[in-house]
This record gives structure tokens, C-alpha cells and sequence, in this order.
């Protein structure tokens, strides 16, 4: 990865739910690969849609990686220089680099309904999101005001048939044509809540994040983030992506999922180093399950021991 000066990891959690094995798993990797390169973390709570999130969350979160060892150098709800590290907080900050999207003139205003667009679209991009049928992107501003009348307007991104290529420090080179993918994307939804693609962007390059390390399921939005980043002009992070934790049957993890939160296992007797361990053996950096700290297993990280492939929690390790 980039060069151990200045190197700063990140967590960025959204706050809406209990935080599971593989949200846990994934922020551990994160928190080796900034440690083992001299850096620092900064936790970002990712709670843009308050409709979702809990303040109740974002402090169990805190208490959560507390706990575990994953501590982090800058952010939090307490942490306010030079926050906020709230994304709820940061609304005007995302209408500034919005204005700077508009002002070149690659930002229009969609009408289009949820069914419309699900019914306008064959094709799903892999984050299940229809792709845009480009329906609202050649509306006059005439059209534009004529409809604002009867609905708000969501904020779209217009994207050219480009490919976007990057190289994954752990999948290696991807590429991605952005208007085949996802078509024109959302900047801004109808409701006013900023999209996820623009906040993280923005606010990873204004926290000086050099490197991010999330889950697979990302992967596929990173050339999105990537158009992003040059179109604001920011320096991009690395990326590294990890593979999902899945259930023993081979389901996706959720956070409704009791048994396998970080409360139902400290519960249930594990010890905050048993859970370490068992996730750091999952994740392929030890033979075999064994307690540990997080600063005991720095010096044996790296990514080549990490699988691509997705990991199935093995049966019982997680049960007593
Ligand atoms: N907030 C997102 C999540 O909890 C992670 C976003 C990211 O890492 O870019 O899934």
C-alpha cells in the first residue's frame, strides 16, 4: 500500500443496527493494515439516513470496538476537531462539493419514481440498484420546473461510457463501465438525504483517509468513487476490499442476527480476545482459533493470507 508516513485507515459504520462477525471481521482488517503501516484509524459513524440510524447505535458501536481493541486515533461522537464525524452533521459541507458537481455542469434533477425506474430497467447493477435509464437526464429546465410543481427531485450524476479501471490492493485490477454498471447515478435523493456515493467520497478525502479497507459487497462502487474523486479534484485512497463473513449455511450475515452480535457472544461467555482470535482465524491469520488482542496480531497481517473467496463461518466456532 501507500507509503507508512502518513497513513490513516478508517471505520466507517452506519449506525443501524448491532455491528455483526462480518462488519467486525472486516473492521479488524481495516485496523491491521492502517496499524501495520504506522498509521491511525478515524471512525466516521456513516448515519446520512436518520430514518435508519440510532443514536443508541452509533454509542454501542463506540463501546463495541472499544471493547475489542480496536481503538481509533480521531473521530467519534466525542471527538469534535475537526469534525463532525457524524455524516448527519455534515450536510452543508456535501452542498458545498455538490455546487462544485453542478458548476460543471453534470448534475440534473430526476423525476423518475422508484417503479418507474425498477420497471424502466432490465439490467440490475450488482448492488441490486437499477440501472438509470437516462429518462430525466435530457429534461429542458422548462420540463425540470414544470415537474418540480408536483414532486421533488432527486439529484443525479450524468456518467460517460467510460471505464473506470482501478487495482484493488487484495482483488487486483477491476474495471468498470460506469454508464453500462449503474448508468447516471444519485447524488442526492428526493428527500434530501445525501447519497451514500458522494458522502464517503467526500468526506474520506476531507479526513485525510489514505487507504480503505470494507467489505466486497463496495467493490462494485468503487468506480463510482472513483469519477468522484476526479471530478472534485481529491487524491483517491488505496482500496482493499475483504471478503464476506457468511453464516455456516452459506447466508449473508445480518444485523438482526442475535446470536452472532457482539452482545449475544459476550453473552453467551466468549471473551472480547476469543472473538479476536476466531475472527482473525477466519480471516486466515491464524492456523487455529486462539485468544488474541488486535496489537498482538499486527506483526502477523498481511493480505496475502486474507482469501478472495467469501468465508463461511466454520460450524461452532462461534457457539459454545
Ligand atoms: N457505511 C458502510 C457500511 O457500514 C461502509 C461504507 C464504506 O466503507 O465505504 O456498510
Amino acid at each position: 500500500m501507500e507509503s507508512h508516513a502518513k497513513v490513516a485507515g478508517r471505520f466507517a459504520p452506519s449506525p443501524s443496527g448491532q455491528m455483526h462477525l462480518g462488519n467486525l471481521m472486516c473492521s479488524l482488517l481495516a485496523w491491521l493494515s492502517a496499524k501495520q503501516a504506522g498509521g491511525r484509524i478515524v471512525l466516521r459513524m456513516e448515519d446520512l439516513d436518520t430514518a435508519r440510524t440510532k443514536l443508541e447505535y452509533t454509542r454501542q458501536l463506540e463501546r463495541d470496538f472499544r471493547l475489542l481493541g480496536l481503538d481509533w486515533d480521531e473521530g467519534g461522537l466525542t471527538d469534535s476537531q475537526p469534525g463532525p464525524y457524524c455524516q448527519s452533521q455534515r450536510t452543508a459541507f456535501y452542498e458545498r462539493c455538490l455546487d462544485k458537481l453542478q458548476a460543471q455542469g453534470l448534475v440534473f434533477p430526476c423525476f423518475c419514481s422508484r417503479a418507474e425506474l425498477h420497471a424502466a430497467s432490465a439490467p440490475h447493477a450488482s448492488d441490486g440498484e437499477p440501472v438509470y435509464s437516462g429518462k430525466c437526464r435530457h429534461l429542458t429546465p422548462e420540463q425540470a420546473a414544470e415537474k418540480s410543481k408536483l414532486r421533488a427531485p432527486a439529484l443525479r450524476l450524468r456518467v460517460p461510457d467510460e471505464e473506470v479501471s482501478f487495482t484493488d490492493a487484495h482483488y487486483g485490477p477491476q474495471s468498470q463501465n460506469l454508464a453500462q454498471a449503474c448508468g447516471d447515478f444519485i447524488l442526492r435523493r428526493s428527500d434530501g438525504v445525501f447519497a451514500y456515493q458522494l458522502a464517503v467520497v467526500a468526506d474520506d478525502a476531507a479526513m485525510g483517509v489514505t487507504q480503505v479497507v470494507r467489505g466486497r459487497d463496495l467493490l462494485s462502487s468503487t468506480p463510482r468513487q472513483l469519477y468522484l474523486y476526479k471530478l472534485l479534484g481529491l487524491d483517491p485512497p488505496s482500496f482493499a476490499h475483504t471478503p464476506l463473513l457468511l453464516a455456516p449455511d452459506g447466508r449473508r450475515l445480518s444485523k438482526r442476527d442475535r446470536d452472532i452480535s457482539l452482545p449475544g457472544l459476550l453473552e453467551a461467555g466468549f471473551t472480547p480476545e476469543d472473538i479476536i482470535g476466531r475472527l482473525a482465524y477466519c480471516a486466515g491469520l491464524l492456523d487455529a482459533p486462539q485468544p488474541m488482542k488486535p496489537a498482538e496480531l499486527v506483526p502477523l497481517f498481511s493480505w496475502e493470507k486474507v482469501p478472495l473467496q467469501d468465508i463461511c463461518l466454520p460450524k461452532g466456532l462461534f457457539t459454545r
